[in-house]
């Protein structure tokens, strides 16, 4: 049976670290970092998100402020808004919540965020850095899996790694910093022929593409670690059937409360050839928010 990498245990040694960098500055007499996030329009889930970001900021000792525009926000306000928290020396990260409902331009935003209190390392500048292998605002998500495998001790030099999936979030970012280590890595994606055979040459698999249980116990390499990014929500019962095979639990959680979380791996299959295997939920999703309060923590430190 392959162990299980504990997102959430590791997210709360990221969170502590942060914790004390925060304290660290008040020892110094510099005011708490302050991250600002900016929520437009009602998607449920973002509102979930937000709370969560901060709630998390409460608990490390971060200040956190919140803007809520309306869904029909125009483009000039959001900008106008951005504009402001960029001169504003108080605020030391800016989130804007994606999705952004229809009729804004989430590049728009995203881009003018100032580079230094781009927090989410989503601005070209930023991104630019990465590819040069330079310090710089690194996307949270991969960050946090960078951070969870050099805590298990996975070794990065030489190994073959996979990333199946191409966002600018998590697929790109998560390749470039895996090669920053010196794992060989494939990109594998939507459009790419035999992904069963392409994963099976993995040492490391990550998948981040969204297709719930899109990942066999077959296509993976038998003692790999695999690292699962999708978060996806699960109603249809003949799916379950499918892709839950040796988690009964999750099928009765799924008659019970009409849908369940899972990733793109199918974990109880992975759990039988892997070595290593992170869980949804329980995984990746808590490394997230870590991530950016570690990243608003360094703004904070690089700013002032
Ligand atoms: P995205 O939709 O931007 O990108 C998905 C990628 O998967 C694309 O590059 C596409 O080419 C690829 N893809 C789609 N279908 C495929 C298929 N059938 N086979 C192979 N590749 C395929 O998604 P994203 O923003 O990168 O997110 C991916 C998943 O990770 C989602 O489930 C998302 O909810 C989750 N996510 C989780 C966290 C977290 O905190 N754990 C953070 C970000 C994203």
């Amino acid at each position: 049976m392959a162990t299980i990498l504990d997102g959430k245990a590791h997210a709360d040694r990221m969170l502590e670290a942060v914790r004390q960098g925060v304290e660290a500055r008040k020892a110094k007499g510099l005011r708490a970092p302050c991250l600002a996030v900016v929520l437009v329009g009602e998607d449920p889930a973002s509102q979930v998100y937000v709370r969560n970001k901060a709630a998390a900021c409460a608990k490390v000792g971060i200040t956190s402020i919140e803007h809520k525009l309306a869904a029909d926000t125009p483009q000039a306000e959001l900008d106008a808004l951005i504009d402001q928290m960029n001169a504003d020396p108080g605020v030391d990260g800016i989130l804007v919540q994606l999705p952004l409902p229809k009729g804004l331009d989430s590049k728009e935003a995203l881009h003018r965020i100032s580079p230094a209190k781009d927090v989410d390392g989503f601005h070209p500048m930023n991104q630019g850095l990465l590819l040069e292998g330079l310090p710089g605002l690194r996307p949270c998500t991969p960050t946090a899996c960078m951070s969870l495998l050099a805590h298990h001790g996975v070794e990065l030099k030489g190994l073959r790694a996979v990333v199946l999936g191409r966002s600018e979030i998590v697929g790109k970012p998560m390749a470039l910093m895996l090669l920053e280590k010196h794992a060989t890595v494939t990109i594998a994606h939507s459009r790419t022929r035999d992904l069963p055979a392409v994963c099976r040459e993995a040492d490391l698999l990550v998948a981040a593409v969204g297709r719930p249980g899109l990942v066999e116990g077959s296509w993976i390499k038998p003692g790999a670690v695999v690292v699962d990014v999708g978060i996806n929500r699960v109603e249809d019962e003949a799916l379950a059937a499918q892709i839950f095979t040796g988690e009964p639990k999750k099928l009765v959680a799924l008659r019970t409360k009409g849908a369940v979380l899972c990733g793109d791996v199918r974990f109880g299959e992975a759990m039988l050839v892997a070595s290593a295997v992170t869980p949804v939920p329980g995984g990746v999703g808590p490394l997230t928010i870590a991530g950016l309060l570690t990243n608003t923590l360094m703004a904070a430190d690089q700013n002032r």
